[in-house]
């Protein structure tokens, strides 16, 4: 890859694929930007699609509606049928930049037609330490950053846990209860997220500790919701610290700033700041798993920087690269101090989703991270009331567009509303929204960073019609 340094951006520019860009998107553009639903769901064509794929492919996924997409645009995306959806799921936070973006495209087709692979680990290629010196640069604190790349978010968190045994010298981890970090059997180890998750696969690693997350609206175990940041922090230091493990063999905490899969909830500034003081105070790694809430999603480029957090090493995986697989674990330079030899994968770092990371980056950088903080305070406003206006709604919470809201069969007692939270996010397929349930209660919004205010009332309105169809029940 050729590159040229565009300094007004402090990054890298292709200008080859702009060319391209341009003629995908005046080809591309998607016929419409809100649902158009041509016959009840799922089509005939869906259905056969449904039908093969039970035949062959692995049971261990979990579908929630029987939407099967043929092509994708901005934050549309159009089924086998010609059906048109809004996609407020993103492949799960994924393409950030959108549905095949138009610049984005152009730079996997330059770089693929250019150089596929020839492995990082053996050799050298532009785009990795192009790619590693903007994710040093966009990573809160003044040290300089090493980045090592991998190939999902799974496979940053395993790198991440050898990582911090390497570099401490210790062996024992620290993660929380409802934490969703992967499913490989590192990451399940510090994964706390729901027991089918675990079952069947024995033991996992040793050493693991977990404890509760600072939820503001439940409080877990003994954890009071008003003082959650408080009494998470004590029981760390007052209770792991003094019953069950000694602070000097902890190796790294694992946190998720936003708890992804948990339910889309928000560690209060003050817990992240306490807890990095602890981290602080006796040499243990803070590890932000940010698969999820990183890159822009929030409407800054790390969750951890909304409270100030300086993590030691930073997991980023999902919208790093706009649907290509990448990973990336970016730790403080002495921190990452391993040897050659120590870590790494065949495909990590790939050229192509390494050129696709690059006019992500770009991408996320001069409009969408400005634009998902603007659509993400649009919705928040919008939604403002939903707890008085419909019983069921418990809490609506986020940053940017990371938005969850959590759905309860009564606001006193809180008592979740798993079924209905289900039946909700099948009624929005009907209605043409894409949506993604997030914990045991809650439904989330991560969708692209693209969208505008237009598509987020339209979300915003179905899901009203959703509480209200219910209410009616
Ligand atoms: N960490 C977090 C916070 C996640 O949300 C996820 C996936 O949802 C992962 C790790 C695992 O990522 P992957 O599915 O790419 O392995």
């Amino acid at each position: 890859m050729i590159a040229t340094t565009d300094t007004k951006l402090g990054g890298t520019k292709l200008p080859e694929s702009q060319e391209i860009a341009t003629k995908l998107s005046e080809s591309q553009q998607p016929a419409t930007k809100l649902p158009k639903l041509n016959m009840p769901l799922p089509g005939p064509n869906a259905k056969r699609v449904v039908e093969l794929d039970t035949k062959y492919v692995s049971p261990s996924y979990t579908r929630d509606y029987p939407l099967v997409a043929k092509r994708g645009q901005g934050a549309m995306i159009e089924d086998v049928d010609g059906n048109v959806f809004l996609d407020f799921a993103a492949g799960i936070a994924v393409c950030a930049t959108g549905h095949c973006h138009p610049e984005v495209v152009a730079a996997i087709q330059k770089q693929a037609a250019e150089l596929i692979h020839l492995s990082g680990t053996d050799f050298y290629y532009e785009g990795m330490p192009l790619l590693a010196e903007k994710l040093s640069s966009i990573s809160p604190g003044k040290e300089s950053k090493l980045v090592y790349f991998g190939n999902s978010g799974a496979e940053a968190i395993e790198a991440a846990i050898k990582l911090v045994k390497y570099h401490t010298k210790r062996d024992k981890l620290i993660a929380f209860h409802g934490a969703f970090h992967g499913r490989t059997m590192g990451a399940l180890s510090l994964t706390a997220s729901r027991a089918i998750q675990r079952r069947g696969f024995g033991t996992l690693l040793s050493g693991v500790f977990h404890m509760p997350y600072p939820d503001t609206y439940r409080g877990t175990y003994g954890v009071r919701p008003e003082c959650a940041a408080a009494d998470c922090l004590s029981y760390l230091e007052n209770e792991l610290f003094r019953r069950r493990v000694d602070p000097e063999e902890v190796a790294g905490i694992f946190i998720e700033p936003i708890q992804g899969e948990g339910g889309y909830i928000l560690a209060p500034a003050e817990f992240l700041q306490g807890l990095q003081k602890i981290c602080r105070k006796y040499g243990i790694m803070l590890v932000a798993d940010e698969v999820q809430s990183g890159m822009g999603r929030t409407g800054k480029w790390w969750a951890v920087d909304h409270a100030g957090v300086e993590p030691d090493i930073i997991c980023t995986a999902k919208g790093i690269a706009s649907g290509m697989p990448l990973s990336a674990v970016i730790a403080r330079e002495s921190v990452m101090d391993w040897k050659p030899g120590a870590h790494a994968s065949t495909f990590g770092g790939n050229p192509v989703c390494i050129a696709a990371s690059l006019a992500t980056l770009h991408l996320l950088k001069t409009k969408y991270m400005a634009n998902a903080k603007r659509v993400g305070e649009f919705i928040l406003k919008r939604t403002a009331d939903w707890t008085q206006k419909f019983k069921n709604v418990g809490e609506v919470r986020g940053r940017g567009l990371m938005i969850g809201i959590e759905l309860v069969k009564d606001q006193k007692t809180k008592e979740k509303a798993q079924e209905m939270r289900n039946r909700i996010i099948q009624a929005a397929y009907h209605k043409g929204l894409l949506i993604l349930g997030s914990g045991d209660t809650t439904v989330r919004f991560c969708p692209p960073l693209v969208i505008d205010e237009e598509q987020a009332e339209f979300a915003v309105k179905t899901l009203e019609e959703c509480f209200r169809e219910e209410e009616a029940k």
